[in-house]
């Protein structure tokens, strides 16, 4: 049986490559260029607040705080009646961040804060989203990529910050090969962002992703999903959903069988879109 319609769909739009950090982790650091952003903030929030629906656009980079028209997106989204979240690495000055919760208190999603050990002093951090939280009306997360040397640090900052989830290492965007003790402390920590799982294969099950959930990057290219992206070479329809400023971007309308052996996207995980009840 499919998992239910997802009454809300959920966006997450990579919309630059632009980051003040350089994490030694950094999924993208092999991206030849990190100097670009969504061009035609216009075109894209039309396209995003005339999607069928309700709609939650999740806006991440790169840091999206680092996008030249970063408010002006978050306003034009706000205005056009879209949901708004962020994932972000907190190095915004607080009169950025106060302006960002000022416009998005109207339609609020999830602050997603991430804690790069390399950049930024945990204590810090935690009193900056603290401060966040005080005056945000949506919800706040906070991660912690789970580096073989990060993890040795995870009690500690739970002690400061008991919810605080891990991201498993990836590299080449697999998971790296952790020993049998590190994969137990992962799960014990809640797996991947609180999913329960560490790197899960969820194939062959109907999944709404191309449907409610999609991903666009900075130059309007749509996938369902990061699996699908890395499969982009091929055919439109099957992995890619076409362009959201060309006229090309068709949404799926029913959940279809997943196509990939690594399920590594949270929204579809967390919001049902799949059903994630069964070890595979
Ligand atoms: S803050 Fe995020 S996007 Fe920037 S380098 Fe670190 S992991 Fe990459
Ligand atoms: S990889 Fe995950 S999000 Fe993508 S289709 Fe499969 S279950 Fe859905």
């Amino acid at each position: 049986m499919s998992p239910r319609y997802p009454l809300e769909g959920v966006v997450s739009w990579n919309m630059n490559t632009t980051c003040n950090y350089r994490c030694n982790y950094c999924t993208q650091r092999f991206v030849d260029d990190r100097k670009t952003w969504a061009r035609d903030l216009p075109r894209f929030v039309e396209a995003f607040t005339a999607l069928p629906g309700d709609w939650e656009v999740k806006l991440s980079g790169g840091e999206p705080f680092r996008h030249p028209g970063f408010l002006d997106a978050v306003r034009g989204l706000v205005e056009g009646g879209v949901r708004v979240s962020v994932v972000t690495n907190l190095s915004s000055s607080n009169e950025v961040l106060d302006e960002y919760v000022a416009i998005v208190n109207a339609r609020p999603g999830v602050f997603s804060a991430s804690l790069h050990l390399e950049y930024a002093a945990p204590d810090e951090f935690f009193a900056r989203l603290r401060r966040v939280e005080s005056a945000f009306a949506g919800s706040v997360n906070a991660t912690l990529v789970a580096t073989r040397e990060n993890m040795d640090r995870v009690d500690e900052l739970r002690a400061i910050w008991p919810q605080l989830k891990v991201q498993p290492e990836k590299q080449d965007r697999d998971v790296v090969a952790y020993s049998a003790q590190d994969r137990a402390r992962l799960q014990a920590w809640g797996g991947h962002n609180g999913t329960g799982w560490i790197d899960p294969d969820f194939s062959g099950r109907d999944c709404w992703a191309g449907a409610r959930y999609f991903i666009v990057d900075h130059r309007g290219d749509a996938y369902r999903c990061y699996p699908a992206r890395r499969r982009k070479s091929e055919s439109v329809g099957m992995h890619a959903l076409g362009n959201v400023l060309d006229g090309s971007f068709r949404l799926g309308m029913k959940a279809a069988p997943c196509a990939y052996s690594y399920c590594n996207c949270t929204v579809p995980q967390a919001r049902g879109m799949v059903d994630t009840s069964r070890r595979v």
